[in-house]
């Protein structure tokens, strides 16, 4: 990492196309136990205090949505999680 940043409208570009596509068609490997698969393979919780999704293999929070008024708050998952998106 060096001194030199960007401000956060440098992200606009890459998440535009992440954000307008169906998210059922997201794939996820899970950094802890390997397992790989579709949004849909996730377990669900919820719903209050908002949705909770965990991993089928190990159970690790792959990702968690919670409204609150008109706000939707997103998280995913720990530090190592990521999802895989199509977006070309
Ligand atoms: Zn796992």
């Amino acid at each position: 990492m060096t001194d030199a940043y960007l401000d956060g409208n440098a992200l606009a570009g890459p998440l535009a196309p992440i954000l307008a596509v169906d998210p059922t068609t997201a794939w996820r490997h899970c950094p802890d136990c390997g397992v790989r698969g579709p949004l849909a393979g996730l377990r669900v919780y919820g719903p209050e205090p908002g949705l909770t999704a965990r991993c089928p293999g190990c159970e690790a929070i792959a990702l968690r949505i919670t409204t609150e008024g008109p706000f939707t708050w997103l998280s995913l998952g720990g530090p190592d999680g990521a999802f895989r998106f199509r977006t070309g």
